[in-house]
């Protein structure tokens, strides 16, 4: 099966590490104009070496007013990764507001934001569309000190399937993908200690973690025509975790 973006223009938020950063090179790979959005410039800076087609776009997603203002001119977008997101563990009576309000803002508040902006121009062109939400295992299970994390993504999973309810009608398809853990920069805060790794690997059935390309992957097919009728749907990308 092949797929290829030759002729669509692509946003990936969060696309200075990790997941973002690949799936913007995979998707610029694959022959889309690729919008990449971050907030630490430096990133955006090797990201364009690396890939020179790729548009920088430097926002605090955590600033609805930035954001407006950073994607005003962002011109037609007809794939978006709503991707950008951060963890911060704590245990549950020492959550603060401050943690919670910048985990709610990043990983759910702009994933709304931008998918507004973006599907406002896809309604408007009746062009239709894909978004993908990245979220997580951690939206149906609970970890220790990932209160708000888990919460974060579950709210992120309820927001897919009304987005998916709400844009269908414009042929704008929306779906999540739920990976375990993968040992990005984000991950490694919480899953570095072999103790608690081997903990975790020992309930996922296929007894491995997953490699940033097995998350690309699954975006890659989402947000393509070869799942031209697959929408609001949540997949994990978990090896059986969630299944078991
Ligand atoms: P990384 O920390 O490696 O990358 C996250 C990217 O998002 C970074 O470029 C980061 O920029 C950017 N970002 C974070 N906050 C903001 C913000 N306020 N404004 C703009 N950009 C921002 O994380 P991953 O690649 O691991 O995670 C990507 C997504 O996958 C997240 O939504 C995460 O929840 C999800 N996920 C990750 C899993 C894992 O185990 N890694 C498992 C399941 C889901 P900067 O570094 O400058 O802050």
């Amino acid at each position: 099966m092949e797929i290829t973006f030759t002729g669509k223009r692509a946003l990936v938020t969060g696309a200075g590490k990790g997941i973002g950063r690949a799936t913007a090179l995979a998707l610029a790979r694959g022959g889309a104009e690729v919008v990449a959005v971050t907030r630490t410039q430096a990133d955006l800076d090797t990201l364009v070496h690396e890939c020179p087609s790729i548009k920088p776009v430097c926002v605090d997603l955590a600033d609805w007013d930035a954001t407006e203002h950073a994607l005003k001119d962002v011109g037609p977008i007809d794939l978006l990764v709503n991707n950008a997101g951060c963890a911060r563990l704590q245990s549950f009576l020492e959550i603060t507001q401050d943690s919670f309000d910048m985990s709610f803002n990043v990983n759910v508040k702009a994933a709304l934001h931008v998918a507004q902006i973006v599907a406002r121009g896809m309604k408007a062109r009746g062009s239709g569309g894909s978004i993908l939400n990245i979220s997580s295992q951690a939206s149906h299970r609970a970890f220790k000190d990932h209160a708000v994390y888990c919460a974060t993504k579950g709210a992120l999973d309820m927001l897919t399937k009304v987005m998916a309810l709400e844009l269908a009608p414009y042929q704008i398809r929306v779906n999540s993908v739920n990976p375990t853990v993968v040992l990005t920069d984000m991950a490694k805060i919480g899953w570095s200690d072999p103790v608690k790794a081997n903990a975790m690997i020992s309930r996922i059935p296929m007894g491995k973690f997953a490699e940033v390309e097995d998350v690309v992957h699954a975006i890659l097919f989402l947000l393509s025509d070869k799942s031209a009728m697959t929408n609001g749907a949540f997949l994990p990308i978990d090896g059986g975790f969630l299944a078991s």
